[in-house]
């Protein structure tokens, strides 16, 4: 009566939740790589420009593109972790600010993702990195 592991690709509706695994520890794997890779890059631009800047390392805006991207596969990255562990938890796929299932639609598209559409947008504004003054 076990053997309901068969990989069909097609059963609607069921949220298999290892697949959901499956993708998001590639996804992490891909995005650990891809950080280490962009700092080591931005290491590099640091070592070579001829400034010598040792400790104003979160102040300048010139060289800081590189990380906002690392940044960004950083965030990114937690979130993956986040979902990993939710699926642990058997809370994957609900909404982490009011357990509303997630629109099966956003979790195919972003598994990672800990908001419903809603408070998805309620977090990230189109403002987001503004302040609202
Ligand atoms: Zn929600």
């Amino acid at each position: 009566m076990s053997d309901d592991r068969h990989r069909g690709a097609s059963h609607e509706g069921h949220m298999d939740v290892q697949d959901y695994k499956q993708r998001l520890r590639d996804v992490e794997a891909q995005l650990s790589a891809r950080i280490a890779h962009e700092r080591e890059q931005a290491r590099e631009q640091v070592a070579d420009s001829p400034r010598d800047r040792a400790d104003d390392s979160v102040t300048d805006e010139a060289e800081s593109e590189d990380f906002t991207e690392a940044e960004l596969d950083a965030t990114v990255l937690q979130q993956v972790r986040d979902a990993l562990e939710r699926i642990e938890d058997g809370t994957f796929g609900r909404c982490v600010v009011d357990g509303e299932p997630i629109e099966p639609k956003r979790l195919e598209a972003v598994p990672w993702t800990p908001y419903c559409l809603k408070h998805q947008k309620l977090s990230e504004g189109p403002f987001r990195s503004r302040p609202s003054l």
